[in-house]
């Protein structure tokens, strides 16, 4: 249920109704929004009666959600989320541009990709210091020297870093040198990781599991929202299909259809999505005349030499073109880059 206060209601109201709420062995959420606060209760078993909350002072109304994912759904919050990633924003009307290599493999890869992403105008660095391989004997990441050197990239240019989290043993290693939180695909239904995201002070990236429903994805978002973390985007990079030509099924139904179903920001992320270096930038450019809030793009200086998806990755000049098009899709469904 979400009770909807009026818009003149000030903290005691407030607080009169987290109490309320709190008194029936609930949860309240607080949900600040441009016009009025919300206040969402999740922990009922069954619907709860409006009456409870509508008598309370300062109360407009109380609404049942009829959604199974409640905190992430556009029915408890209407406006887009804009998460406040040390001042860039991420969602919103600007598109988030994140690039990057697939992994860290050194400090002159690092740094040249950075710089140039950068030139190209991408405000995010993105780069794996744990990668989740298939192969166990394949490239692992350079783990905590990994995130140094993203560190390091990160004061050289002032780009924000994104970087993937594996597991709860190393989450608070990588949240010290991370902007960005990133969830892998593997990772999406890893609930005690999605817990444990929800109390961190960082905003997450939440990658699309490779054969999860759009509703299992919203749920796994609602589980970090529910711990207490709002900062979470979402990031469709392509699903298991019966196709074998691309590396993944880009799913852009995906956007649209998130897009009205929550208030989170949408990611999308052509380079695994397609797996083919020559067909990324028609899907970025797809990815966002579908409405996406931003794409993240692997960008490696000599994708040839890559330690991991080499078969993807643009080169520098390759993500200049591609940024010079996505400013002019950007403007032409009312975006800015
Ligand atoms: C990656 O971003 O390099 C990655 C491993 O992505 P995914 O989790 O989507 O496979
Ligand atoms: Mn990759």
């Amino acid at each position: 249920m979400l009770v909807v206060m009026k818009p003149h209601a000030g903290q005691p109201e407030i607080d009169a109704v987290i109490e309320k709420i709190r008194s029936l062995g609930l949860t309240a959420h607080p949900i600040p929004g441009a016009q009025r606060v919300a206040v969402g209760i999740t922990g009922n078993k069954g619907g709860l009666e409006p009456e409870l909350f509508t008598t309370l002072p300062g109360v407009a109304d109380a609404i049942r959600v009829s959604q199974p994912f409640k905190l992430v759904s556009r029915e408890v919050k209407e406006e887009d989320t804009v998460i406040d990633v040390g001042g860039v924003p991420l969602g919103g009307k600007d598109l988030a541009v994140m690039a990057g290599p697939c992994s860290v493999e050194s400090r002159g890869q690092l740094l040249e990709a950075a710089q140039a992403v950068k030139a190209s105008g991408a405000r995010f660095l993105r780069g794996g210091a744990f990668k989740p391989r298939t192969s166990p004997y394949e490239f692992q990441g350079l783990g905590e020297e990994g995130l140094k050197l993203l560190a390091a990239a990160r004061e050289e240019t002032g780009l924000k870093v994104v970087t993937e989290v594996m597991d709860v043993e190393h989450l608070a290693m990588v949240a010290d040198y991370a902007d960005v939180l990133q969830i892998g695909a593997r990772n999406m239904q890893n609930y005690s990781l999605l817990r444990q995201l929800g109390r961190v002070r960082r905003p997450i990236l939440l990658k699309r599991g490779p054969s999860a429903t759009i509703k299992e994805w919203l749920m796994a978002a609602e589980y970090v929202v529910s711990e207490g973390n709002y900062q979470v985007a979402l990031c469709e990079r392509g699903i298991r299909t019966f196709e074998t030509m691309t590396r993944n099924t880009l799913d852009l139904n995906a956007v649209p259809i998130l897009k009205a179903l929550t208030h989170l920001p949408v990611i999308v992320d052509p380079s695994h999505g397609i797996g083919l270096r020559a067909h990324v930038p028609a899907m970025a450019r797809a990815g966002i005349a579908a409405g996406a809030d931003g794409i993240i793009v692997e960008v490696h200086p000599r994708p040839e030499k890559a330690l991991s998806d080499g078969q993807q990755s643009l080169t520098p000049a390759e993500f200049d073109e591609l940024m010079r098009q996505v400013r002019v899709i950007a403007g032409a469904v009312g975006r800015g880059v």
